[in-house]
């Protein structure tokens, strides 16, 4: 049985940002994954056939220049010159069937009144709810600021912790404010794990986790084993939680804490000329079967539209949520012939979060187990890869002391 230094399960960007620092640190470095493809939920799908060189993100889509870490890694990967702008196309809300303007749904009078309580008001111990309907007013938020919240969460968001969902973050001013590149955000993580010294093994579900002699032992699906002084658990909260529970109880106990929302997210590629709405970057409804809609408006392409519906889940099968598609697109069916679906998932912290992560980090303190993952200190890839580096250096420190 091959040995490695560590082993890191699940390969979205928590796991291969971390293999990133294990690897440039000489550290022999296997990433195992249950699907046939890297990224989770970094997913720039491709259409066959009639559309091939059209893509649109089924998953995550936007990156900022206050990604200081994510930005890092793209350098060391030097792939900064595949980097491209997103064009500067509006947010827009669906209210009864109709597209609105962002603007046009707020009371500015109530926000006007409110906005000062930005200044005093502190985001720690206070949900989503309390905070933001103290900070845009009441009705202002349970109109229009809930559904962006949610939006950005793909769930109901009112009791997440305040300070989860937004972070101020340093900027690099020499990178572009808001990017993807030109294959999608999936060139992040295709990039990652091809570099060299990182062992990506896909199409293999860990099952199950041994921790023996300060060793530990990963049986796949397949029945193959690995060998490794450290181990990383890169998947969803869920799963951790499930992994762990022979060989870390208490751990295991501590993770299922934190639930996870589902989201089905369905993806479609319409010639452009069947589609008569005004591009956009996104559309927010007010009341409906999905959170979101994201469109690919904001990479132009000659002949493609693209547009991605995060739905609720459980709720509609794959007709029902085409036929909505159709609907709202203002296009037949029977048009909607380059589709997506895909699920993604996503944590739902609740306020105390941040004493269940201490509780947690303490656990671990000790132990050559990592855990990363977007349910930390936030759900955003920024979140995720400052948790992996954060890890990467409590793992440094264990093997120095050694
Ligand atoms: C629809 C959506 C849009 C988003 N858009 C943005 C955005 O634009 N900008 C932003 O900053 N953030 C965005 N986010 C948040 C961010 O993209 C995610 O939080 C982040 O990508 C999660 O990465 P991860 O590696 O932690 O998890 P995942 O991407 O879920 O990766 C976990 C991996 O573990 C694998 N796995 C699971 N179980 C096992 C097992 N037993 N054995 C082996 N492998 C296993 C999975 O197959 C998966 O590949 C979005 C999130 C969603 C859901």
């Amino acid at each position: 049985m091959n040995m490695y230094d560590i082993i890191i399960i699940g390969a979205g960007i928590s796991g291969l940002s971390l293999s990133h620092y294990c690897t440039k640190e000489g550290l022999k470095t296997l990433v195992i994954e249950k699907s046939n493809r890297v990224g989770g939920t970094f997913h720039s799908h491709r259409f066959e056939g009639e559309a091939p060189d059209f893509w649109i993100e089924a998953g995550a889509h936007t990156c900022y220049n206050s990604y200081r870490n994510l930005i890092g890694i793209i350098e060391d990967c030097r792939i900064r010159d595949r980097m491209i702008p997103m064009e500067k196309v509006p947010f827009r809300m669906l209210v009864d069937n109709q597209i609105k303007s962002i603007p046009s749904q707020i009371n500015f009078m109530e926000l006007l009144y409110s906005a000062p309580g930005i200044f005093t008001l502190k985001k720690q111990g206070e949900s989503v709810e309390s905070y933001y309907s103290r900070i845009v007013g009441k009705h202002n938020f349970e109109r229009v600021f809930s559904h962006i919240f949610n939006a950005v969460a793909s769930q109901r968001t009112n009791d997440f912790p305040a300070d989860i969902l937004f972070k101020k973050r340093i900027r690099r001013k020499d990178i572009l404010k808001k990017y993807t590149f030109r294959d999608g955000l999936q060139t992040i993580t295709d990039s990652i794990a091809s570099q060299q010294g990182i062992e990506v093994q896909t199409g293999k579900e860990v099952k199950s986790i041994q921790s023996i002699d300060n060793q530990y032992e990963i049986e796949t699906g397949d029945g193959s084993r690995y060998l490794s002084s450290s181990l990383a658990l890169a998947n969803p909260v869920s799963v951790a939680a499930e992994l762990l529970q022979s060989p870390f109880p208490d751990i295991s106990q501590q993770l299922s804490r934190i639930k996870m929302a589902k989201v089905e997210s369905v993806g479609v590629a319409v010639k452009k000329e069947m589609v008569s709405l005004e591009p956009f970057a996104g559309i927010i409804p007010l009341k409906d079967s999905f959170f979101s809609i994201v469109s690919r408006d904001t990479v132009i392409d000659e002949h493609y539209r693209g547009f991605t519906f995060h739905f609720r889940p459980d709720i509609m099968d794959m007709e029902l949520k085409l036929k909505r598609i159709g609907e709202v697109l203002g296009v037949q069916r029977d048009q909607l012939n380059h589709v997506i679906a895909k699920e993604n998932s996503v944590p739902s912290p609740k306020i105390g979060h941040g004493r269940l992560i201490n509780t947690l980090d303490s656990l671990i303190a000790d132990k050559s187990i990592l855990l990363t993952g977007n349910y930390f200190s936030g759900v955003s890839i920024e979140d995720c890869v400052s948790r992996s580096l954060s890890e990467f250096n409590r793992l440094k420190k264990l093997l120095s002391n050694r």
